[in-house]
């Protein structure tokens, strides 16, 4: 029995017949453009309509309709040829034929029927007799499809459905080059569950575990994360404790770990079933196409036997087939589990670096930046571990600590005489997103005594844009404290001018990327120039960051560029250094460059 193409692709549920695809070949398109005209009247939308039989069956082939309304009596190719050789392809063969035919002997029809036709109406059709066939085959489809092809349990895809996706987009994906992802999932001691409190008891498990499952897929990072395909479609149970998700376009292999891990993380919670709670762990087993399989047999045999390592190697985790890309994984999710504790463990520290008015040679102040001083794995920087932390959920709490630490530092130096220093504290698009930020950041000021308009708050620009409008809201809560808001890595993200003017923000910051060959590069002196122009003309600061060399400076201040940050001046600092920088400069021991500022009059006032 094959698969209509509706079918593989539609996901979960039995299809809605109004969204079926109703195939029409008849030699007179005036007859199936009466008939679509009708069927639309009713609902109908999708059609494929042709007038040359010669080409019926390749058609059918590559779209596999739901249905096909079929005309017999057709130069070259006839109905019944058509339905002969529909017979004779193992996948054509449960396409359901309504044969429209003028003839009304008796013998034409049953043999029709014999050849595999569903159904036959007369012609000129009947409209309301057509649409009536068509509805009671499309039933009969879909509850047959429902029969073969989805768990009478849980109801889920079962196994022939999965394969039959994974045989599809395995054919596609040669094509693409694309990688495809397996998971394969047992659940720990079903057994021994099934057999302790009964098989009613291991059917509701089951069904709870599918529903757990699903929804959890359904995620909106998660789904974000695989962008193309709702990864809950393609959930499947392959019989008993058995379960198989695939992936058909993975970007990244990583991705196919996150969604192990999240799995992993869905199924801690017990189950009650019957006022008792039960707690059942899965083992997920991973392989992915072309990496370590190329045909879906393969794929899956891999799969499951890195199930099975996944049991003997404790339960409850996920490996992958490879055994270098395990290696990688683990090795990924123990960082992952250490960065957890991390925060209790007061492992984070933060440093920071010197923003410099070029103009006076001053420190006018500083960006907090974060590191993690592990004792497993020495000093991480953030490009390391913020990626996890963002994954793990673990971002905004870190965030929060920087935040309240960063304010509490500025406040401390300030009370020491490094007067007047502003903060700069970088946000992760999650601490936006959550919708108590206002609250904790009003509570880090109150608490550490910051005065706001010493706080900057930076915000990388490319992801700013990745949802503008809702942050522009935010932004003015944020603002309407006092603080001052900087977008971060300018310049990467193609923002327009008329979406900037909308943002309540105080700085610019120039990406590194243009600094690095602003003095030699003419297309990034061309971007260095437009940033400072346009800053300068909507009345906000330019810092630029990453500058390494006095021509970098030079360049820059020739420009206007209000304040410069980067190693030229100073690396990032730990806090008794910074302390150290900051104290020679202002007494003058340490002279930094300052140049006149040749495009304004006068130091901008951070
Ligand atoms: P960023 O905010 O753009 O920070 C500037 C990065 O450039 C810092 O790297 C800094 O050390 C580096 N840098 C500064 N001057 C120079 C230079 O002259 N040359 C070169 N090659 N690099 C320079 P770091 O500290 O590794 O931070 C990387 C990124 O991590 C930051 O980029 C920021 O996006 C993120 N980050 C840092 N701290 C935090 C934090 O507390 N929260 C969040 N959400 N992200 C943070
Ligand atoms: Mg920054
Ligand atoms: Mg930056």
């Amino acid at each position: 029995m094959s698969l209509d193409e509706s079918t593989v692709n539609r996901g979960l549920q039995p299809m809605n017949s109004k969204n079926a695809v109703i195939m029409m070949v008849d030699d007179e398109p005036l007859n199936m453009e009466v008939i679509r005209i009708h069927l639309e009247e009713v609902g109908y939308c999708n059609f494929l309509i042709t007038d040359r039989s010669t080409e019926a069956i390749a058609l059918l082939k590559e779209k596999r309709p739901d249905v096909l309304l079929l005309d017999l009596m057709m130069p070259d190719v006839t109905g019944c040829d058509i339905l002969a050789e529909m017979q004779q392809e193992g996948l054509l063969k449960d396409i359901p034929v309504i044969v429209l035919t003028s003839s009304t002997d008796a013998a034409t029809k049953l043999k029709v029927l014999e050849l595999g036709a569903t159904d036959f109406l007369s012609k000129p059709v009947d409209s309301s007799e057509l649409v009536l066939r068509l509805q009671n085959t499309l039933a009969a489809k879909a509850y047959r499809d429902q029969l073969i092809y989805y768990d009478m349990l849980t109801g889920l895809p079962n196994r022939r459905l999965l394969l039959e996706r994974i045989d599809r987009s395995l054919k596609q994906n040669r094509a693409d080059c694309c990688q495809v992802g397996v998971l394969h999932i047992g659940l720990d001691r079903f057994k021994q569950i099934n057999d302790g409190l009964g098989p009613s008891v291991g059917d509701k498990l089951l069904k709870l575990v599918a529903r757990r499952m699903s929804e959890c897929l359904q995620s909106s990072d998660l789904v974000d994360r695989l962008a193309e395909v709702d990864p809950r479609n393609n959930l499947a149970r392959f019989g008993g404790d058995e379960f198989a998700i695939f992936l058909p376009r993975v970007e990244h292999i990583e991705d196919i770990a996150f969604v192990a891990r999240r799995l992993l993380d869905s199924m801690r919670p017990g189950f009650t079933i019957a006022g008792q709670e039960i707690f059942v762990s899965p083992s997920i087993g991973i392989a992915t196409f072309p990496g370590d399989a190329v045909d879906r047999d393969t794929l899956l045999k891999n799969a499951a036997s890195a199930t099975s390592y996944a049991k003997e190697n404790g339960r409850n985790n996920y490996q992958f087939y490879s055994t270098e890309i395990n290696a990688r994984s683990v090795a990924r999710m123990q960082m992952e589990s250490r960065l957890r504790r991390a925060l209790e463990q007061q492992e984070f520290v933060l440093h920071y670096q010197p923003k410099v008015d070029p103009y006076s040679g001053r420190v006018a102040g500083m960006e907090a930046l974060v590191r993690w001083d592990s004792p497993d794995y020495g000093m991480v920087y953030p490009d390391r571990f913020i990626p996890l932390a963002e994954e793990g959920g673990l971002i905004v709490a870190i965030g929060n600590w920087v935040l309240r630490e960063a304010c509490r530092q500025q406040v401390e130096w300030h009370a020491m005489g490094l007067r007047g220093l502003s903060i700069s504290v970088n946000l992760s698009i999650e601490q936006l997103n959550n919708q108590d930020f206002a609250a904790i950041l009003h509570q880090a000021i109150v608490s550490t005594g910051i005065s706001p308009d010493r706080l900057v708050l930076e915000i990388t620009e490319s992801l700013l844009l990745k949802d503008a409008e809702r942050h522009i809201e935010t932004l003015h809560a944020l603002k309407a404290q006092g603080v001052e808001l900087s977008i971060d890595d300018f310049g990467t993200g193609y923002s327009s001018l008329s979406y900037l003017t909308r943002l309540p923000v105080d700085e610019l910051k120039v990406d590194r990327s243009f600094v690095v060959n602003i003095h030699s590069e003419p297309s990034h002196q061309a971007v260095g120039r437009t940033i400072i122009a346009m800053a300068q003309s909507l009345g906000l600061r330019v810092v630029a960051e990453g500058v390494e060399q006095v021509e970098h400076l030079d360049f820059l201040v020739e420009h206007g560029c209000d304040l410069i940050q980067g190693y030229y001046y100073s690396r990032p600092l730990p806090k008794s250094q910074f302390v150290q920088y900051v104290q020679a400069v202002h007494k003058g021991r340490v002279y930094l460059k300052a140049l006149p500022r040749l495009e304004r009059g006068s130091a901008p006032g951070i």
